[in-house]
């Protein structure tokens, strides 16, 4: 069985579940081996059967008010049972908050590997292989994976394409429920930050730097992105000024990010940004230095004034959409 953690946000499942289905749906086909979902649920009357288009054929499903929010400990103990019942060759979590705090602590608990921030995994001649972005991202490493299962791994998000796979008539198993080991607990979700659309799901990213000026500036960026149904991002100088929201800081000690469109605004191009978003699929960016870093890995540059460009790119799109 390959097993897929699928998270949640404000009952619906997130693009990471999709994405981690096709996956698991593609090494299926190698492996002979069905495709199971787990998802654990605060909340009753949840729609989970689009499932049924991405080639899962079980959903154990977990449901239980106090598990509404994420705590390592409750969702570990729970997935561990899952683990040990149903013996799983792979399990797979998205590399969000969640799955890059749950796939290393399950995978200590069986002694077996964890690979975080994979890009690709696939099964060539019977061997796992799986690529993973070190130094920055400056290369990419291949690797083997040889040991026995449980195997972990923590799937970048957005790295994977989603398609329709298979449709399948997934089973729903309400699995039983035992006391949630709620040693770790969120106490709180800030609302404002919760608002905002996550940055690494977001399909268009307008993103701010130094060259802002000022957090009232935002609001430009704020309305272009609103145009494109996007999300704000920023560069940690924008953060450590206190413009924005550690949230949405883009970068090596922010978020990894891979949005069909990134566009940057008045930021340089440090190498600790550019790990963030190198691997969006479009990046424009808009620079009043022509010699700005950013420049050499933008698909489309703009060298000007962003608080001429930027409202004039918003009207613009604002006529054609
Ligand atoms: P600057 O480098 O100051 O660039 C501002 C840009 O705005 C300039 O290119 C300028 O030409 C342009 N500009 C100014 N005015 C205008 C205008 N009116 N119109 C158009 N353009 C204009 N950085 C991150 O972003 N994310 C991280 O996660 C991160 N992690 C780090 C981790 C470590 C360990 C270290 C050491 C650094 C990290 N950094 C990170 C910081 C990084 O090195 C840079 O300092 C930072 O990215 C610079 O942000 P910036 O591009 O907004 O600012």
């Amino acid at each position: 069985m390959i097993l897929i953690f699928c998270e949640k946000k404000e009952g619906r499942l997130k693009k990471s579940a999709y994405e981690l289905s096709c996956l698991a749906y593609q090494l299926s086909q190698e492996l002979k081996e069905e495709v199971a979902a787990s998802i654990i649920s605060g909340e009753e009357g949840e729609d989970f059967s689009h499932l049924k288009n991405f080639g899962v054929s079980e959903i154990y499903l977990y449901r239980d008010e106090e598990l509404a929010n994420y705590s390592l400990t409750a969702y570990g103990k729970i997935l561990s049972s899952l683990i040990d019942e149903k013996r799983p060759f792979l399990i797979l979590f998205s590399h969000s908050s969640q799955g890059w705090d749950l796939a290393p602590y399950l995978a200590a608990r069986y002694l077996s590997p964890c690979l975080t921030d994979i890009v690709s995994l696939e099964i060539k001649e019977g061997k796992i292989l799986a690529k993973k972005p070190i130094f920055a991202g400056k290369v990419n490493q291949d690797l083997e994976i040889t040991n026995k299962s449980p195997l972990f791994f923590s799937i970048r998000p957005k790295a994977i394409t989603v398609t329709e796979c298979a449709r399948t008539e997934p089973k729903i198993i309400t699995m039983p429920n035992s006391e949630p080991d709620l040693r770790i607990k969120v106490r709180e979700i800030l609302t404002g930050v919760r608002d905002l659309i996550d940055l690494t799901e977001a399909e268009v990213i307008v993103s701010g730097g130094r060259g802002m000026k000022g957090p009232e500036n935002f609001a430009l960026l704020e309305e272009l992105a609103k145009v494109l149904k996007g999300a704000v991002g920023a560069s940690r100088a924008a953060v450590d000024a206190g413009w924005r929201d550690h949230s949405a800081q883009v970068g090596q000690t922010g978020k990894t990010v891979s949005p069909t469109l990134y566009i940057a605004c008045g930021i340089s191009g440090a190498i600790q940004h550019l790990v963030g978003m190198i691997n969006s699929k479009v990046i424009v960016a808009i620079n009043k230095d022509p010699e700005a870093n950013i420049f050499k890995v933008c698909d489309y540059g703009i060298v000007g004034d962003l608080f001429t460009i930027v409202p004039l790119l918003t009207e613009e799109l604002k006529k054609v959409l």
